[in-house]
């Protein structure tokens, strides 16, 4: 393959297509390798949190994303006790199918002026004394100033360390009875301080998932996953059919931002562990992480920093964004009975309704 670029991407998911938006649009060369043929499932809620509206409408794509994406405007919240609330309120999310979701950022990068090829992995970094120079793929090298590595979870090109997974399995059903634009999040003994979810993506879909700690795993996942379904939605999904069979997929999560770099590479996305460990939510992670990176490759190459200022900025600049919340986010998983309690008890009252509803968006 006889290409080169100034940034490479790995991986065509929030992360490698936000960091494909922002270098294009700053005027660099960028290419992006994409292993699967696209669009490309991705096992995923697809729930758009209001953290991710607002990078999409940084970047100017939210006006196209709402215009497809189906609307929440409420959450049937149920505590490990067994009480619920239905914490309903101004909107306050979005699902989108992540092949379409995906394949529209993966548009505006390209629009912007990146090239994309789909079907083509990377199989190893090319390195010359230790700074990553490119990536191999089964056409040739491709030379690269910078390679953003946004593999997600299964990503096999950074080097391998601990790392803190939830597990997951979800299924598609079509024609149940659900009531439209609600959330439901089922904090069932079994899993918590994870839950049993349904998200609503259109008038006749919703998935239903679950997730929960892999250490806290006893039984099979799909297993679990069954009774579960049973217990808690049991008689509404006698109604419809199962879209698909089962599928899994690890959440790749941490309590505050800790990278692994290297001279010429910057991790971005779940590849880099940027997701929220009580509830998985990672597109937005992935979103900022993505931009962040390209965006500092440039501020480098502009002002003739080096690759050690890249990396410390770099991990800086994340754990300023995101280490809040994620510590707050590990604290609710820490604590999560006494505030899913108290959330649900406040949903009780009309006025702590919306303010209570908000939070957990927000969370
Ligand atoms: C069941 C489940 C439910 C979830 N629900 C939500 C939710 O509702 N909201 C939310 O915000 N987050 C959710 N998440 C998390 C979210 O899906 C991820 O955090 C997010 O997709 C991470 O984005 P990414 O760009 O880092 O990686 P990904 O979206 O995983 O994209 C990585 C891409 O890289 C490609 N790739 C990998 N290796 C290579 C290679 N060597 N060469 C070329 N391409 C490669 C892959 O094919 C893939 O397309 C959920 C996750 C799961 C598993």
């Amino acid at each position: 393959m006889n290409l080169s670029a100034d940034i490479v991407v790995v991986g065509a998911g929030p992360a490698g297509a936000m960091a494909a938006l922002e270098a294009a649009r700053r005027g660099f060369s960028v290419v992006v390798f994409e292993k699967s043929a696209w669009p490309r499932h991705k096992t995923c809620g697809a729930g758009i949190s209001p953290t991710s509206r607002r990078v999409l409408r940084e970047v100017g794509l939210w006006d196209r994303v709402r215009a497809v994406a189906y609307p929440i405007y409420g959450l049937r919240l149920v505590a490990p006790s067994g009480r619920e609330a239905l914490l309903a309120g101004a909107e306050s999310a979005h699902v989108l199918d992540r092949s379409r979701f995906d394949a529209l950022l993966v548009e505006a990068a390209v629009a912007a002026g990146a090239r994309f090829l789909p079907q083509t992995p990377v199989t190893a970094l090319s390195t010359k004394d230790g700074v990553v120079t490119g990536v191999v793929t089964a056409g040739g090298t491709i030379g690269a100033r910078a390679v953003i590595v946004a593999g997600g979870a299964n990503c096999t090109l950074l080097p391998k360390r601990k790392r803190t997974v939830l597990q997951t399995a979800m299924v598609w059903y079509e024609n149940v009875p659900f009531t439209p634009s609600i959330m439901e999040m089922i904090y069932d003994p079994a899993i918590y301080p994870h839950y049993l979810w349904l998200f609503p993506e259109s008038d006749r879909r919703v998935n239903i998932g679950l997730c929960l700690s892999a250490e806290r795993r006893e039984r099979p996942i799909s297993v679990l996953f069954e009774d579960m379904v049973a217990r808690h939605f049991g008689k509404r999904l006698t109604a419809g059919g199962r879209v698909k069979g089962i599928l899994g997929h690890p959440i790749v999560v941490s309590e505050r931002v800790s990278l692994s770099t290297n001279p010429g590479l910057l991790p971005a996305g779940e590849a880099a562990g940027l997701v929220n460990p009580a509830t998985g939510e990672g597109i937005s992670f992935a979103m900022e992480s993505g931009r962040i990176a390209a965006a500092l490759f440039a501020e480098a190459w502009e002002e003739g920093k080096d690759h050690d200022w890249i990396a410390a900025t770099y991990r800086k600049r994340l754990a300023r964004l995101f280490d809040r919340r994620l510590g707050m986010a590990s604290f609710f998983c820490r604590h999560a009975r006494w505030f899913i309690e108290g959330a649900v008890w406040l949903g009780s009252s009309r006025i702590m309704r919306v303010i209570t509803a908000r939070a957990m968006a927000r969370l």
